[in-house]
């Protein structure tokens, strides 16, 4: 069985992330996001243990010790943090894995796995961006604040990721992000065994 490969996706919060990476998902077979941990208060629209690991600091911290975290970060001063057995869990079974993490988790995991893919989705606009924070209404004044203010800057640590998805138009932008995840499930070192074997056998014809 292939090992699974890891796209890491960062944007601003409001980028539309979350929507582009379900459609993924859902069109794709043997991919999965990985569940991470935060000590932020779950939304009204949030399941727990699905969209997040709901947790205290104090556990937060103690997984922290025990290494359990493949890169964690605080983010609008609350903690994230990627689980390391979930990830090589489901790469070993085969699955790639999308990781939804901030700039800074996108920038350790690719210290630590240098193979990972980091795709950045572009906003079409920062009003667009502002607009859809508003729209949203989970957060409060202070946080949609500070989440308009980091903005700009994760913006412009876009130049360090490998693939940027520009998602002015949800359907092209999700057909491109598709065609990142596919260009690498089609390289020669990535292939299925049912296709190297077809490929072997057409070799030796
Ligand atoms: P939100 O609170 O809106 O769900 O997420 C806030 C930010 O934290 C987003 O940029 C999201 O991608 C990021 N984030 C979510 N999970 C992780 C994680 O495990 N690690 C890191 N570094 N960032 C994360």
């Amino acid at each position: 069985m292939r090992k699974g490969q890891i796209f890491v996706v960062s944007a601003p919060s409001g980028a539309g992330k979350t929507s582009l990476v379900n459609k993924v998902i859902e069109r794709l077979d043997d991919i999965k996001t990985s569940t991470s941990y935060t000590t932020r208060q779950p939304r009204p629209s949030e399941v727990p243990d699905e969209s997040y690991y709901f947790t205290t600091k104090d556990i937060f911290e103690e997984k922290i010790k025990h290494g359990d975290f493949a890169e964690y970060a605080e983010v609008y001063g609350e903690w994230y943090g990627t689980d390391w057995q979930q990830l090589v869990n489901l790469r070993a079974n085969g699955f790639d894995v999308i990781l939804e993490i901030d700039c800074q988790g996108a920038r350790i995991i690719k210290e630590k796995i240098p193979e990972a893919h980091l795709i950045f989705v572009l906003p079409p606009s920062l009003d667009a961006l502002r607009e859809r924070l508003k729209k949203r209404n989970e957060n409060d004044q202070d946080s949609l604040d500070a989440r308009l203010s980091q903005a700009s800057n994760e913006i412009q640590q876009c130049i360090q990721f490998n693939y940027i998805v520009f998602n002015d138009q949800f359907d092209e932008a999700c057909n491109d992000f598709i065609a990142i995840i596919k260009s690498h499930r089609l390289k020669l070192d990535a292939l299925e065994e049912e296709q190297r074997i077809k490929l072997e056998k057409m070799i030796h014809m």
